[in-house]
């Protein structure tokens, strides 16, 4: 105590007075000195606090005894050990501080009170310990004069309770709040040391199903093990949290390479889709996983989640069991959907919506019997927005419901003005049909065009038997009744199991232009399937309709097999009602096939604008095709053979590459490092330009953005290009 009593009291004392001039105080008697002598004594035995001291070199000079007592009894060596090696950063969950003790020592800084740990053996204490930089009279920093106090029994209760609040008491994953509180902490300290981070959302297919069928308590169960399968797969390579019911997030530090993540992915998806064994019943589920990486897409732990989000809504909308990477298309997806959804809402008051119809004729005489309502929206801005991408929307955010509504009106009233022999199909989403009042609306329609119910069809989608069975067939019941007619809608596409057609009055079934594409084509499944479905249509005395024909080749195949019904654009796409009303009127009901005689499947070939880097020039060239190994791409004259280029493939994808063969305007390129499925029938690159080059090079740190990924590869450049750049706008498109 001696040593450290001498500063503490050293010097005389000064203290201003009002004037400012400055008196010296009476010098400190002995009894004083003594008094605080006996006062820090009885202080630092009554465990209320401790003193420590450091000399200019960073060594503890200091300790009080009872503290020694505490922690290290046994260690003599203890006073001369370099502070930073006795007190150690409280590291809790391995989220480190953001400025560690070693800095502030380092940087001589006060230090505010601060919780490190002490550890002796396997004993750990934590202390709260606050100290000032000692600076001599030479200006020379002489060390750290400090207090401590021990807090180890709070902290070791506040740890037990947030550990309880922190886990997920189910599967003891960490859950939702502990996840994303070590997110946020190392996605900080990643981008101080440059590193990334890969997170994985999970989210299991069909577990609602489970839980429904099967009771809570085996959900329960079945999530236990879900867990136990992904602590397996994951093992130390990350962290695995529940975020939600069945929603599951993994944090993997310092994994970037896409092909290691993808690994992860489906490793994950085809474990956790075999079956589990759940008091003795079977249970099967499927997983989706969207996969985001940092810094590449996403910074901050709210960007990346959400990027991760997207991604993993994206991997469930591309049909489940999939895996899937951001990319900056879903975001703009994404807002085109809300857009969609914003602008949705005004549609049917403005009018904005009107109902074009398709014919459908007989696949003898191609004679028109029936057109199918097809909803097309005439978008003030976007110009016609396709069904396929509102629909979905309507559906999702309840208003397809009106929309269905009006559609039923709308069709009803138009058939009443066309001959007699002509009827309508409306299609009815699922969504609609579950609603209560669809068979009132249709009795309402009916009545108040007086439009005879025999020519209205209303086309349904398999994805009407996921729920109750047996209320779908009542409500077929019931609208067969009325006296409409009912057709199964993109038969094969669905949920398909013949066992409903047996039951359900259809009088028609649809099979989905997926089976009808290449079905002329020798070695296709399709043409069989076909005619499958023709052969057990005829059988329960339906007719069969062929959709989305295009050429005379599929159409003389469909016909071979026996489809009674053929709609498609060879013989006309859907056309607004007056286009109709006037074939109607001048009599002309037979269709001719106008179209290709083949489908041509090559034609469908890739066709961008990508960037090339060539030395420090950057060129726009067309990518005519991509494979795994390699390019096709057009727009440069007379490039070498031998010649590397770097392709800019988007999205901070570059991929290094040797020029094989060249012919004009037309390149064949090998890739270094051959490219990896993005889960989305894509190609990717593994790695991509990382945000950290980038701003090395004085940008702003920020999510992968073109722009910047052009500037920093010669897209600045004024050095004379090497190769002539052909204008792309006069490349034919095919
Ligand atoms: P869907 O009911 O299967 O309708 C057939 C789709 O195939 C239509 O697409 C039609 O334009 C298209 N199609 C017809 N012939 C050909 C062809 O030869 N080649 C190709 N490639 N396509 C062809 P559309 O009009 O874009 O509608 C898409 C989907 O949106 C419809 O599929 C239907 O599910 C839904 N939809 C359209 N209108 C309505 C509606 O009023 N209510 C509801 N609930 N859904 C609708
Ligand atoms: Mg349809
Ligand atoms: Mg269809």
């Amino acid at each position: 105590m001696g040593r450290l009593l001498k500063r503490f009291s050293g010097g005389a004392t000064k203290i201003a007075k009002a004037g400012g001039e400055e008196t010296p105080l009476a010098p400190i008697q002995s009894s004083d000195v003594a008094r605080r002598a006996a006062l820090l004594d009885s202080l630092e035995k009554s465990d209320l606090g401790w003193f420590w001291a450091s000399d200019g070199a960073g060594r503890l000079i200091y300790l009080s005894e009872p503290a020694i007592e505490r922690v290290m009894p046994e260690k003599e060596d203890l006073i001369g050990k370099q502070l930073s090696d006795f007190f150690k950063d409280d590291d809790y969950e391995g989220v480190s501080p953001q400025r560690t003790l070693k800095f502030q020592l380092a940087a001589r800084n006060s230090l505010r009170p601060t919780v490190v740990k002490i550890e002796n053996g396997d004993r750990t204490y934590w202390w709260e310990i606050s100290g000032s930089p000692r600076i001599g009279e030479t200006e020379q920093f002489s060390g750290y004069h400090g207090i401590a106090r021990d807090v180890t029994a709070s902290i070791a209760s506040q740890r037990d309770a947030e550990k309880l609040s922190r886990y997920d008491s189910l599967t003891g994953l960490s859950n939702r709040h502990r996840i994303s509180r070590k997110l946020s902490s190392m996605l900080i300290s990643f981008k101080a040391a440059k590193r990334s981070c890969a997170i994985m959302l999970l989210d299991l297919d069909r577990f609602k199903q489970v839980n429904d069928t099967m009771g809570h308590p085996a959900g329960d169960e079945l999530l236990k093990q879900v867990a136990a399968r992904l602590k397996r797969i994951i093992g130390d390579c990350g962290e695995i949290g529940r975020i939600g019911g069945d929603e599951f997030q993994v944090i993997l530090p310092d994994i970037e390479d896409r092909q290691d993540l993808s690994g992860i992915a489906e490793r994950a998806i085809q474990m956790l889709s075999q079956p589990y064994s759940i008091n003795g019943m079977r249970a099967v589920i499927g997983c989706s996983v969207g996969m985001a990486i940092a810094p590449f897409d996403g910074i901050e732990s709210e960007e990346l989640v959400k990027a991760a989000d997207l991604a993993l809504y994206a991997a469930k909308g591309g049909g489940r069991g999939r895996f899937r990477f951001y990319s900056s298309d879903l975001r703009d997806q994404a807002s085109h959907r809300h857009q969609i959804e914003e602008d949705l809402r005004d549609a049917l008051i403005k009018e904005e919506l009107e109902m074009h119809y398709q014919p459908i004729v007989t696949a003898d005489g191609h004679k028109v019997v029936c057109v199918e309502a097809l909803m097309r929206w005439k978008h003030p801005e976007r110009g016609m927005v396709s069904p396929a991408d509102f629909i979905p929307v309507a559906e999702e955010v309840g208003i397809i419901r009106e929309l269905g509504e009006w559609a039923i009106f709308e069709v009803c009233n138009q058939v009443t003005r066309w001959p007699e022999g002509i009827g309508a199909a409306i299609n009815v989403s699922a969504v609609q049909f579950a609603s209560d009042n669809l068979i009132e609306i249709v009795k309402r329609a009916l009545k108040k065009s007086g439009v005879q119910p025999s020519r209205i069809e209303l086309e349904i989608t398999e994805s009407v038997f996921v729920g109750d069975m047996e209320r779908a067939l009542r409500i077929f019941r019931e609208l067969k009744q009325v006296g409409v007619r009912l057709a199964l809608d993109d038969f094969g596409t669905g949920y398909s199991s013949l066992s409903y057609l047996r039951d359900a009055p259809f009088d028609k079934i649809k099979i989905d232009q997926s089976f009808v594409r290449g079905c002329s084509e020798e070695g296709n499944n399709n043409g069989a399937i076909v005619a499958a479905v023709v052969s057990l249509a005829s059988a329960l005395n339906m007719q069969t309709v062929a959709e989305g024909v295009e050429t005379k080749d599929e159409l003389k195949a469909i016909t071979a097999q026996g489809a009674s019904h053929i709609q498609g654009a060879l013989f006309s796409r859907a056309q607004p009602a007056s286009f109709i009303t006037e074939r109607m009127d001048s009599g002309e009901l037979v269709f001719e096939p106008l179209g290709p005689e083949k489908y041509r499947s090559d034609r469908r070939t890739e066709f961008r604008k990508i960037g090339l880097i060539h030395d420090d020039s950057r060129y726009q060239v067309f990518l005519r095709n991509l494979s795994k190994t390699g390019a096709k791409i057009e727009g440069l004259l007379e490039v070498p053979v031998g010649t590397e280029v770097v392709l800019d493939l988007g999205g901070g994808q570059l991929a290094v590459a040797s020029v094989r063969r060249s012919e004009g305007i037309s390149q064949g390129l090998e890739f270094e490092t051959p490219l990896i499925s993005d889960g989305a029938d894509g190609l990717c690159t593994r790695h991509r330009v990382s945000p950290y080059q980038i701003e090395a090079v004085g940008r702003k740190l920020q999510a992968l953005k073109d722009e910047d990924v052009a500037a920093i590869t010669g897209g600045m450049s004024k050095a004379k290009k090497a190769f002539l750049e052909v204008d792309l706008a006069t490349l034919s498109v095919d």
